[in-house]
């Protein structure tokens, strides 16, 4: 397995951070909840009770419902 997939499976070593915004849950809204922050400038961290591994394993979609599309086509065009 290469490192980098490794670093990524392995938990992080508790430590404290400061940021602005705490997401509980690494799915599919927390992380865009995140990528809209970012763009925004504003730093988020993820909690997530579950593992990388579970989190990458598991089936969460095949399509992207119009609801979604909707979100992301919205955001685009405000981005412009
Ligand atoms: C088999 C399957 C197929 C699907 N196919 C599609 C599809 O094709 N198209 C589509 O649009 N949708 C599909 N869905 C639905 C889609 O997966 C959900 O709509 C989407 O995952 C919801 O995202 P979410 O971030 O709101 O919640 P979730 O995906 O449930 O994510 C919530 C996350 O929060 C974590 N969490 C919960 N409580 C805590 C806590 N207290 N502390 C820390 N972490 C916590 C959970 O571990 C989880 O990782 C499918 C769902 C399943 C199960």
């Amino acid at each position: 397995m290469p490192a980098s997939v490794n670093a990524m499976l392995t938990p992080p070593k508790p430590q404290s951070l400061r940021t602005q915004v705490a997401i509980i849950g690494g799915g599919p809204a927390g992380l865009l909840l995140s990528h809209l922050l970012a763009n925004a400038g504003i730093t988020s961290v993820i909690i997530e009770r579950q593992t990388a591994a579970h989190v990458m394993e598991r089936i969460r979609a095949g399509v992207l419902e119009q609801g979604s599309v909707d979100i992301l086509t919205n955001y685009e065009k405000y981005q412009k």
